[in-house]
């Protein structure tokens, strides 16, 4: 990227920062957005966190996250609507335009019955979602995911569930390349979503993985073509945030403002 206009972070990216902390410290490094994981909120009034945004001149660019449609019983199904239900009035709240779906699986369940659950659920929000107007952003998971984190696994299946629930307005999709740069479909998929896409994540593919959660690599540490997939989306007419989402241990356990200065350069670099 040529500067940092279109750079935002995720907390979770610097997890050993609050959000006190993390505010400041982007705002002081010229980091304009900041992708809200939903811990970052406990302790204080939803208004109270959106003033610690707002007085570092921070843009929330998204609410991480909600979704786990699938279900055992009826509680469980309760539950997870009353959730998506509370994260879209967060995210209302603290001036969020999008909360990213992790869709989620039972592994008690076939891949066929997660994925039905998931798109009755997404499709039980939308009226929600347009009276709040926050999106719903449907990420695609890698599908080592698909037992039990989310059993939407492409680009090409958040297609399919969009053109089957036929929301437009309400719904989108959150491309983040660690889920999504293997497939051989991504470009031709990618087009395919154009207006769809609401959403791009940014970070690596470390060879070996160590820790298949929390071993992610700054962006030009590993093998995913970072620019390349950013170049796809923006020929499919996405032009949003690049939000910067790295859950690395490795990278938690070292000085989080050198990490936040090779963040900005790795950017510039490789997004
Ligand atoms: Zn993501």
């Amino acid at each position: 990227m040529e500067n940092l206009d279109r750079l935002a972070i995720h907390t979770m990216t610097t997890k050993p920062w609050d959000l006190p902390t993390a505010a400041k410290k982007y705002s002081e490094a010229g980091v304009p957005g900041v992708g809200l994981w939903r811990q970052w909120l406990d302790g204080r009034s939803l208004a109270e966190s959106k003033a610690i945004l707002d007085d570092h001149g921070l843009t929330p660019v998204s609410l991480v996250r909600s979704g786990f449609y699938p279900y055992l019983n009826e509680t469980e199904k309760q539950a997870a609507y009353d959730d998506n239900i509370k994260a879209l009035d967060e995210a209302a709240a603290v001036g969020a335009p999008q909360v990213v779906l992790v869709c989620g699986a039972k592994p008690e369940l076939s891949i066929e019955e997660n994925r039905k659950q998931i798109t009755t659920g997404i499709a039980s929000l939308t009226d929600y979602a347009k009276k709040v107007n926050v999106k719903l952003a449907i990420e695609p998971l890698h599908p080592m995911y698909a037992d039990c984190r989310s059993a939407v696994n492409t680009v090409g299946q958040c297609n399919d569930m969009m053109d089957e629930i036929g929301d437009e307005d309400n719904i989108g999709i959150a491309v983040d390349v660690y889920h999504v740069w293997w497939d051989p479909t991504l470009k031709a998929e990618l087009a395919r979503a154009g207006k769809r896409i609401c959403g791009f994540h940014a970070c690596d593919w470390m060879t070996p993985t160590n820790d298949f959660l929390e071993d992610r690599g700054l962006m030009g540490e590993g093998c995913i073509d970072n620019r390349g997939i950013r170049e796809l989306v923006e020929a499919a007419g996405f032009n949003g945030w690049v939000e910067v989402e790295i859950f690395s241990k490795r990278w938690w356990e070292r000085d989080q403002d050198e990490y936040l200065a090779a963040i900005k350069e790795a950017y510039l670099k490789h997004v």
